[in-house]
């Protein structure tokens, strides 16, 4: 009943916050979206000097979501999004974070999609050997997750991404993980905010909350997981997840010029039709 609620009340702040939303960014009067204005900014999860996760087999998150970002950025700008930009930061975790921020910001996106590649928290890992190596992995959770910040100046707009994204994900056949929402997590423990499609909210996360346009991250799965590590390097899955994202990046930019079309008819004077 409390989830209930919970999300009554996010869906009716949605739909109040869209007139907003779809004034801010665009002054075009198009039905569906234009893409030659729509600006999206991938952000590469990390940076060289803080990779991130390390792999079940010893491979750096930054490099998973490296690739996994310029596979977005071709297939965006195939698809017409030519204003699509990669953020590649440099520099210590908390300085890159600011900058990627700063980066973002300066940039005037109508949306930051921010990549990486999940891990688990330390208590739940094993050791394994690989080629004569040491590496620690968790064949528990697989499977992808996608965060939002209520903190975000934009959070309908960001949730509405984000279910997009989680659905074009579920038609291609890949689930999300709801180990997020459980006890076992801890202090990471998040609350489940689209329980069909695996979205959570993240309030703190500072890429997500101190941007200043509709902001998701997406975690693309879980690079411990030995099986889903090896699918995760694939080209065929980076391919799928890629057009997931050109899908849904579609989705929300037509809507955005929709409803911004529509409002701009419903307040011209009365009588006058063109
Ligand atoms: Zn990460």
């Amino acid at each position: 009943m409390f989830a209930v609620s919970r999300l009554l009340v996010a869906a009716a702040t949605v739909v109040a916050s869209i007139s907003a939303l779809v004034g801010a960014a665009h002054t075009a009067e198009r039905s569906r979206c234009d893409r030659d204005r729509f600006r999206v900014v991938l952000d590469v999860g990390h940076s060289l000097d803080a990779p991130g996760a390390t792999s079940a087999r010893g491979v750096p998150e930054y490099q998973f979501n490296l690739l996994l970002a310029e596979e977005v950025e071709k297939a965006l700008d195939k698809g017409g999004f030519a204003k699509t930009i990669l953020l590649n930061t440099f520099g210590p975790a908390r300085e890159s974070l600011f900058k990627r921020v700063a980066a973002a910001n300066a940039l005037g996106a109508d949306l930051l999609l921010s990549i990486h590649h999940d891990s688990v928290p330390q208590f739940l890992k094993e050791e394994w050997e690989f080629e004569a190596q040491q590496y620690t992995f968790s064949d528990r959770f697989r499977g992808h997750s996608l965060f939002v910040s209520a903190g975000n100046r934009h959070y309908a707009a960001s949730l509405i991404f984000a279910r997009m994204l989680g659905r074009e994900l579920q038609t291609r056949g890949l689930g999300f993980t709801p180990h997020y929402a459980t006890g076992l997590m801890g202090p990471w423990r998040r609350t489940l905010v689209d329980a069909s499609v695996g979205v959570y909210r993240y309030d703190q996360l500072i890429v997500l909350r101190t941007t200043r346009m509709p902001a998701v991250l997406f975690e693309a799965g879980s690079i411990v997981h030995r099986e889903e590590e090896l699918l995760l390097a694939s080209t065929e899955r980076q391919t799928l997840i890629a057009r997931s994202i050109l899908d849904a990046v579609d989705h929300f930019c037509a809507l955005r010029s929709k409803r911004y079309a529509r409002s701009r008819v419903s307040s011209r004077p009365a009588g006058r039709v063109d």
